[in-house]
């Protein structure tokens, strides 16, 4: 299977050697790379390629004799960068799973009737400039060009200039007004991020929802000050109100059955011997729905502001994105599964059905054009680590399993 050698030509793109983890963020060096890596292995299969207006990678495998642009497409595929010192398979797992479907079609004498695009979303993970699925966020419309553009990574460079500088216009982004017409449907092939599969032991399931989920940004403000000489009844830290705030997030997402988690933090001035003035915190939280994120939300705000009046400290929470709660339809994850029934039912049985707490193009898109997902087993659950890991004879059976979809719907 072509799985085998495609998925040895990323292995080092882009990984740390020291944490053995992966740094493959938006507009950088490393993404230009793999953005080549694609082009390559898309004109390699004689796939004609383009880079949409939003940064997004096509490649499409046309009907003998199509003339034009793609209509009713049946495009699969996910993105290429990552989380900081994130794992390998999240994301390149479908596009790579894209590649070999197509070939694992083509060797079996397969002729498309509808055309068939691989995507590469551009800056899934939000990994450099703090907001995730940017790329199919302004293609559907669902965030606006210049919250986009003004958008800074940590040193303060905007997307406007990352994209100048790789040679892009930022002036070009926006809603892409042939999506609807374009994609026929969307199949994004993921690695699970989490036991299920492996709980049932099976290898591959599809997917019925992604759970509501957002970020926040806190922010603690008190009074620097020396270490050493501060009486404690004196402080004003904000580091203490924030430290109670993470625990209190546990225990409320803990309460509402949901997740809620301070991943990253920005402390000032920084200082091993000073008591900090601020610290920034970002939460991601998450939910089965929407009123149980807010309320869980709101819980979390409440605590850490009580606990900033004891500590005579401040805290500010803000929003900075929410994605809604995503139903995937039933018609195409119904058809799927008769196709998987059809190749594997004597393998497998009945393929499984699960949601995720994950964010996905795929729930982004969802908005726009039908969309499904495949998860593969990942049999530790564990992702956005270095130590994401999937069995190769799974990943096989995934290639395998979108291939049968792939088949089912453009033959
Ligand atoms: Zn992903």
């Amino acid at each position: 299977m072509s799985f085998d050698s495609l998925w040895a030509s990323l292995r080092d793109v882009g990984r740390d050697a020291r944490s053995g983890g992966y740094r493959r963020f938006a507009w950088t060096t490393v993404d230009l790379t793999l953005r080549e890596w694609f082009t390559g292995e898309a004109q390699g299969r004689g796939l004609s390629v383009e880079e949409d207006r939003n940064g997004n990678l096509w490649a499409w495998w046309l009907p003998p004799g199509h003339k034009g642009d793609p209509r009713g497409a049946f495009v699969t595929g996910s993105h290429l960068d990552s989380v900081p010192d994130g794992g390998p398979f999240d994301g390149p797992l479908g596009i790579v799973s894209a590649f070999t479907a197509i070939d694992l079609l083509r060797t079996d004498g397969v002729t498309p009737r509808v055309p068939v695009g691989v995507v590469a979303f551009s800056d899934e993970e939000g990994a450099r400039f703090g907001v995730a699925c940017i790329g199919s966020q302004l293609s559907t419309g669902a965030m606006q060009p210049d919250r986009a553009l003004n958008l800074t990574d940590g040193e303060g460079t905007t997307l406007a200039d990352a994209l100048r500088k790789t040679g892009r216009r930022p002036e070009h982004l926006g809603a892409d007004p042939d999506l609807a017409e374009r994609v026929g449907v969307y199949v994004e092939l993921h690695v699970e991020q989490g036991r299920a599969l492996d709980l049932m032991n099976r290898p591959v399931a599809v997917a019925s929802a992604i759970w509501p989920h957002g970020r926040w940004r806190f922010t603690f403000c008190g009074a620097a000050n020396h270490a050493g000489t501060t009486r404690l009844a004196d402080r004003r830290d904000p580091m203490l109100t924030f430290a109670t705030a993470v625990h209190d997030a546990r225990t409320r997402a803990a309460s509402h059955g949901a997740v809620a988690t301070f991943g990253k933090m920005r402390v000032t001035p920084n200082g091993a011997n000073a008591i900090p003035s601020r610290i920034e915190a970002w939460l991601d939280a998450r939910a089965a729905d929407e009123q149980t994120l807010a309320a869980l939300v709101d819980d979390i705000t409440a605590d850490a502001a009580a606990r900033a009046h004891l500590d005579r400290t401040s805290v500010v929470a803000e929003g900075e994105s929410l994605s809604p709660a995503v139903l995937f339809p039933d018609g195409p994850r119904q058809r799927i599964r008769q196709a998987l029934g059809a190749e594997f039912g004597q393998e497998f049985g009945d393929v499984p059905v699960l949601p995720t707490a994950a964010g996905h193009d795929a729930g982004v898109l969802s908005t726009a054009v039908p969309t499904a997902m495949l998860f593969v087993r990942n049999p530790t659950g564990i992702s956005h680590s270095p130590d994401e890991y999937a069995e190769i004879a799974d990943c096989h059976q995934g290639a395998r399993a979108l291939a049968a979809v792939m088949k089912d719907w453009v033959t």
